[in-house]
Parts: structure tokens; C-alpha cells; sequence
């Protein structure tokens, strides 16, 4: 399908720790990391059935969105991006981020955040079912059993000698691939990017182990909340390591990770791989709405 090649790329390396980062991000410049291991076998269904279109949610930066678009450019599919957000449809200005999924062919219905609760009901799908005729249905954030088949295949054997394997966290699909795919002696430490008590019980219905944990304290406030600390260690880190983290997902997980290492959470010689997920196509969207905070921005 698509060639994949994947770094390894070591982080530090001292006499406590070993930390790498694991660079999902680097698999496809377009369909980023998680989003491509969870559209991967949704992909295959779909060529299976003979469907014409793919039909999906999301929130007007969504790294899902964008991916689904470009997935659909790339094999031959019309898209539909139920967006989350009514208020968007008067914009004449898009975000990068459905900018670019309108570059791709998205289409794009607006929908207003209570509607968007129904998201999986079978009502609400069925009306779409009338609206846009017959189109193969990826969920939110793309979670199903087929994308969790797809992110099991993140770890490979030789990262199943890491003691913990650490991971960003929005429905659970990426992390609960990660657990299927890891051995009982290796901790699975998700970082939620929300707040949320659901996620525990999201993670269990597809999870099959139990050597996993959720670290709570680094959603800074909840989805898409972003607080100048976190800018600040996300442009730290790309200047020391080289590797930019997006501040929805990978920069609060290795803000989490570095502040865990300096609490002692990890005993000493533990071996930590972190997966960067992808996720940078959000940089632009989120720099536009710094600056019209006047906040610091991300470095590109
Ligand atoms: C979507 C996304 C996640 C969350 O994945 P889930 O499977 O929904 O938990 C993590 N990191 C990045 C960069 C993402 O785009």
C-alpha cells in the first residue's frame, strides 16, 4: 500500500534512563502516525465492499479529518467530514486544517455540538444514509476493531524489551491496540488529552490485558487546551532533540513523561518508549489562534 519507514530515535540516553522515541509520525507526510495504522484495514473493508465514499466526525482541527481526506484523494474515495461546530459553516476563511481536507475533496456538513452528541447513533446515521447515499462509516477519531487491528501492529518485536511503553490518549483506539500487541511484563502508561472518566471503560472494551494505566494530570485543562508552560517545553524540546511534538497529544504526553522522570516515577534503569503519533498538521491551525491571543507560538 504505502512504504513505511519508521525511526527509532533515541532521546537520552544516561546512566538511569533509556528514553526513546518511537516516530510514528515520520510513517506518511499526510496521514499521520496513529491515523494511519487506524485507517490501514478500514481502508482494505472498504476497497472490499466496493464502496464509493467514507463518511466521518470530527472537530475542525482533527488530525483524523485531515487524513481521511487525504486517504480518500490518495485511493479514489469521496469524503464526508461531519464537522463539529455550526458556526463554522458562515466562515468564508477555513483552518489549515479543513483547508486542506477541502483541498484534498472533503465535503463538509456542519453540525452543532449538541447534534454532534448523536454521532453514533442510528438515527442520526441513518438521516445521513438519506442525505449522502451509500458510504463506508469511520467513527470519531477513527476507533473501531479494524483500527485497533492496525495500531497492534505500532510495537514490534524488539520493542517488547522496553519496560514501559507511553502513549497519548483521545478515544482510546491507539493505546488499546498498543496493550493487544504488548507482553504482561510491560506497563502500558496512556496520557488522556482530556478530561474524561469514560476512557477507562472506552480502553476495556477492546484491551485484552490488564498491564495498563492512565496518568491523568497532563490534559492542561482538557481537549485542545493549550497553557504557554506547555509551548514553551514543546519548542524546548524540538531545540534539544530535534523532533516536534503537537500540542494536543504528543507534547502533553512527553510533558508528562519528563515530569514523571523527574518525580522518580520510574525506577532506575527502566527502558521508556514513548510513540510519537503524529499529529503535527495541527501546529498551523493552533499558531493562528495563539496569535490572535497574543500567546507564543509553536516553532516551526
Ligand atoms: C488521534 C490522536 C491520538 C489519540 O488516538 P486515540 O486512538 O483516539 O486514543 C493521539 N495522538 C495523535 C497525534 C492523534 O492525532
Amino acid at each position: 500500500m504505502i512504504n513505511i519507514n519508521i525511526e527509532n530515535q533515541k532521546v537520552i540516553l544516561n546512566n538511569s534512563f533509556e528514553l526513546i522515541v518511537k516516530r510514528e509520525d515520520l510513517i506518511h507526510p499526510f496521514i499521520s502516525g496513529n491515523k494511519f495504522r487506524k485507517l490501514k484495514y478500514n481502508l482494505l473493508r472498504a476497497q472490499e465492499i466496493n464502496a464509493n465514499a467514507l463518511l466521518t466526525f470530527g472537530g475542525a482541527y482533527s488530525n483524523h479529518i485531515a487524513a481521511v481526506a487525504y486517504a480518500g484523494k490518495a485511493y479514489g474515495y469521496k469524503t464526508v467530514g461531519i464537522i463539529r461546530g455550526e458556526e463554522l459553516q458562515s466562515r468564508t476563511d477555513l483552518n489549515p486544517t479543513l483547508a486542506f481536507a477541502k483541498r484534498c475533496g472533503m465535503n463538509f456538513k456542519f453540525i452543532s455540538r449538541q447534534e454532534y452528541r448523536n454521532k453514533a447513533d442510528d438515527n442520526f446515521i441513518d438521516k445521513l444514509k438519506t442525505e449522502f447515499q451509500a458510504f463506508y462509516l469511520i467513527p470519531e477519531g477513527g476507533t473501531n476493531t479494524l483500527a485497533i487491528k492496525g495500531c497492534e501492529e505500532i510495537l514490534e518485536p524488539e520493542d517488547l524489551s522496553f519496560d514501559y511503553v507511553c502513549c497519548a490518549v483521545g478515544t482510546g483506539g491507539t493505546i488499546s491496540g498498543i496493550i493487544n500487541a504488548s507482553n504482561d511484563n510491560q506497563n502500558i502508561l496512556g496520557f488522556p488529552a482530556l478530561k474524561g472518566d469514560f476512557l477507562q471503560q472506552d480502553i476495556r472494551k477492546f484491551a485484552n490485558r490488564d498491564n495498563w494505566e492512565l496518568i491523568t494530570d497532563y490534559h492542561f485543562g482538557g481537549y485542545g487546551k493549550i497553557k504557554p508552560e506547555l509551548i514553551s517545553f514543546i519548542n524546548e524540546f524540538k531545540k534539544r532533540y530535534n523532533i516536534p511534538l503537537d500540542p494536543i497529544y504528543t507534547g502533553k504526553m512527553m510533558y508528562g513523561i519528563f515530569d514523571l522522570i523527574e518525580k522518580e516515577f520510574f525506577p532506575p534503569n527502566s527502558k521508556i518508549l514513548a510513540i510519537h503519533t503524529g499529529g503535527l498538521q495541527g501546529i498551523a491551525g493552533v499558531n493562528e489562534l495563539l496569535k490572535r491571543k497574543n500567546q507564543p507560538l509553536i516553532d516551526v
